[in-house]
């Protein structure tokens, strides 16, 4: 175990096998958005009974909607596929900690859970213009009752902005 951060070790001890299946669902759909020339993110909503109630990748450049990431996009499809504006109860898989946006309408949708895998300094290290406020810190400053869970496939997740950048479409925003 030398050399590798003991927070490491104890972050992947409790993600569920079930926990990594949705991911890989969060991943492949980050994968379609890679092919389509979309920036490598991606997120999935699983409801309390464990059904898969949306999952979207980022369409900014798509829709030339610079609000469009992943978790947005999500949040969207699960209300109107629910029918509902609550999704209490809910975990949010995304294949990178959601930027403060994101987090905000996480909580705003009243999730229960984040579970992500490459971190915000991951995004920024890959170019984008991210705000370096940690969900762990927007909980805490702010209040809010989400329970955050950092590091799940983090490998696989971090190999996503690699996979991105040799499709050759890559831009950057
Ligand atoms: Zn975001």
């Amino acid at each position: 175990m030398f050399g590798v951060p003991r927070f490491l070790v104890n972050i992947a001890a409790m993600f569920t096998p079930l926990d990594q299946q949705y991911m890989r669902l969060a991943i492949e759909k980050t994968r379609e958005g890679i092919m389509a020339g979309q920036t490598p993110f991606g997120a999935c909503i699983v409801t309390s009974g464990g059904r898969v109630a949306s999952c979207a990748h980022n369409v900014v450049w798509q829709t030339t909607d610079i609000t469009a990431h992943g978790e947005v996009n999500a949040i969207r499809a699960a209300c109107l596929a629910l029918g509902t504006i609550d999704l209490s109860g809910c975990t949010i898989f995304s294949t990178t900690e959601p930027c403060p946006m994101c987090f905000s309408a996480i909580h705003w949708a009243r999730i229960r859970r984040i579970v992500f895998g490459a971190s915000i300094e991951d995004a920024k290290a890959a170019g984008f213009n991210e705000l370096t406020i940690s969900n762990d810190r927007m909980k805490r400053e702010g209040g809010s009752p989400l329970v955050i869970e950092a590091g799940c496939l983090r490998e696989e997740c971090r190999g996503l902005f690699r996979e991105w950048q040799a499709a050759g479409r890559a831009r950057l925003y």
